[in-house]
């Protein structure tokens, strides 16, 4: 990867810059008509609200997913990120998927940084413990919907 050239500093900055352009112009935003399963997030620490969306094809494949709400930057960038990138996946390999997300930002597993992806970009906040919150919220609301328990997410 052309990611591995660049030095700790350069990686920030291509780093920030991907949540700046996914908070500025989120991906997949707006209401999913066709969604067959959803679940709401709230971070009132930060005040984060968000409505995710996901479409699940009959062979348990995520066909679509998209997402509502407001945030702070963090917040949205994940959001964002994750309809990105559960687009795709079966619901099982989705919620394995965000559980390394969420792991990654709370209790870092030594051998997730192969599997991030671009969601590496997240590993940023945790250098700043009370923002953690808004980056897994998302992830949390995704498991939610794919459960199906109809609960709202709150991260306190
Ligand atoms: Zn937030």
């Amino acid at each position: 990867m052309a990611a591995q050239q660049h030095n700790d500093a350069e990686l920030k900055d291509l780093y920030r810059e991907l949540i700046l352009d996914h908070a500025r112009s989120p991906r997949h935003f707006g209401k999913l008509n066709n969604a067959t399963h959803s679940a709401d997030g709230i971070n009132p620490l930060c005040g984060d609200k968000l409505h995710l969306y996901l479409q699940v094809g009959t062979n348990g494949t995520i066909e679509a997913a998209s997402f509502e709400g407001s945030g702070c930057a963090i917040s949205v960038a994940s959001a964002s990120l994750l309809t990105d990138s559960v687009i795709g996946l079966s619901r099982k390999d989705a919620v394995t998927f965000g559980d390394l997300v969420i792991g990654s930002l709370t209790g870092s597993p030594a051998d997730a940084e192969q599997e991030l992806g671009k969601l590496e970009a997240l590993q940023g906040v945790k250098e700043f413990p009370s923002r953690v919150k808004c980056a897994t919220l998302a992830w949390r609301a995704l498991t939610s919907a794919i459960n199906s328990n109809h609960q709202t997410v709150s991260t306190e």
